[in-house]
């Protein structure tokens, strides 16, 4: 068939199909090895010569299908899989940045990811600045130095939910030859694709939608085979890597130099790669994903448009809401919803916030969001606890701010269940 499938149906056919040609037969390869008939049969692909696979620890038959899935829904050429979603955004900086290099990250991203920029890579040599999304181009170029590798940031900002200017930051990113790389976790693939709009790289914590089920911890970054590793400022991709017997990455696997590096040095080295099981489990997320964010868009929409009319809610974010400051962005890059996390302060601040999320009864408390229960937290206290009070006003992270992730339960029952909570208050 040449016309594209519909996401639908990508969630479902994309990708992988069996060695006896049926794509229902999906078999969980718990395996660490594989055994080979010659020693130059398996001599060639430790030389990258003929594809295949050596050892569960660089790749994996089960956690190949999850990745050509995710690449074809992101309309990427490959991807890679990891064991959760900071190792994916970990190993998308570590391939592009060494020693010295510095990135230029978003202020409004999830607090992990603030602290392992700030904390943990900062540590290793790798320096980043943060620029507020809304900042004025000039400035945020100004940041732009020649050591600078990227510029990262979130599709809909974790728990501030603005939607970014992808089109905006890939032509700055690309107007300085660095690439862009997106967080999509919010968003999927099913509501925006970042590659149309010139994001080079993707990254996703599977945790969260994509797995769907608060099951699974997984992540994945996925490849444009877009940029143009040859400009003059990522040698590490075009001269020969002594760590892999002097291969050239952008010689050797061409467009795909990128994810080829990701995995034959920062995965085979670090040790982080998705385990099968976790990849076979959420590889079964994928195929009802385009269906779910479908009911989480459309519970969500309901539940801001409540939350809007209740006087006892101070103010609600939510970019599907016309209020919303990123509702016009909102048209232009999540197509068919705005996925199901909503942002919003009582009246009474941290304390009524907390007499809210204490009288809930459906909506559960807990360290997670985007999954098909409807959760809430109070990030302040919990997720974003660890950054400081500038760092949480950066990010648009008031005391009062409660993020409710909204599931796909009937929306009636989670209304009454909220406001039940808010008379409590
Ligand atoms: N990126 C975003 C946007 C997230 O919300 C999270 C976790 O909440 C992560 C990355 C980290 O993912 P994980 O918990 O799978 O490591």
């Amino acid at each position: 068939m040449s016309k594209e499938l519909k996401s639908a149906t990508k969630c479902i056919h994309s990708g992988y199909k069996a060695e006896n040609g049926d794509p229902r037969v999906f078999p969980l390869v718990q395996s660490t090895t594989y055994k080979y008939d010659t020693a130059d049969e398996l001599g060639d692909l430790f030389d990258l010569k003929t594809e295949g696979h050596i050892y569960s620890r660089i790749s994996n038959p089960t956690v190949a299908v999850l990745e050509e899935r995710i690449a074809d829904l992101e309309g990427g050429i490959a991807a890679v899989a990891t064991s959760s979603g900071q190792s994916a955004n970990l190993l998308a900086i570590l391939t592009l940045c060494k020693q010295g290099d510095n990135i230029l990250a978003l202020s409004n991203l999830y607090g992990g990811t603030v602290s392992l920029f700030t904390h943990t890579i900062s540590r290793y040599g790798i320096s980043v600045k943060f620029v507020d999304i809304n900042a004025d181009e000039k400035e945020i170029e100004s940041e732009i130095d020649e050591n600078t590798k990227l510029i990262f940031g979130e599709t809909i900002g974790n728990p501030g939910v603005d939607v970014l200017d992808i089109e905006k930051f890939a032509d700055l990113a690309h107007r300085n030859d660095i690439p862009l790389v997106i967080d999509n976790t919010f968003a999927t693939p099913i509501l925006c694709r970042p590659i149309e709009f010139g994001a080079d790289i993707v990254t996703h914590s599977t945790t969260k939608y994509i797995d769907g089920h608060a099951r699974t911890l997984g992540g994945v970054v996925v490849d444009s085979g877009k940029f143009d590793w040859k400009n003059g400022k990522f040698d590490e991709l075009v001269l020969p890597d002594e760590s892999y017997h002097g291969v050239s990455f952008v010689e050797s696997f061409g467009e795909a130099a990128y994810s080829a590096k990701a995995r034959c040095t920062f995965v085979r080295d670090i040790g982080f790669i998705m385990a099968p099981f976790n990849a076979f489990l959420t590889t079964q997320g994928i195929e009802t994903l385009s269906i779910r964010i479908e009911r989480h868009s459309e519970n969500a929409l309901k539940i801001a448009k409540y939350l809007e009319a209740n006087d006892i809610i101070e103010w609600v974010k939510y970019p599907g809401l016309k209020s919303s400051p990123s509702y016009e962005l909102s048209q232009k890059y999540l197509k068919g919803g705005s996925s199901g996390i909503i942002a919003f302060g009582v009246k009474g601040g941290v304390d009524a916030a907390k007499k809210f999320i204490d009288s809930l009864e459906i909506i559960s408390l807990v360290t997670h969001v985007a999954d098909t229960k409807s959760c809430v937290i109070h990030p302040a206290s919990t997720t974003h606890r660890q950054l400081s009070k500038k760092q949480l006003e950066k990010g648009g992270i008031t005391e009062n701010l409660i993020r409710l992730s909204v599931g796909i339960e009937d929306v009636e029952d989670l209304i009454d269940d909220i406001e039940n909570a808010l008379s409590q208050i």
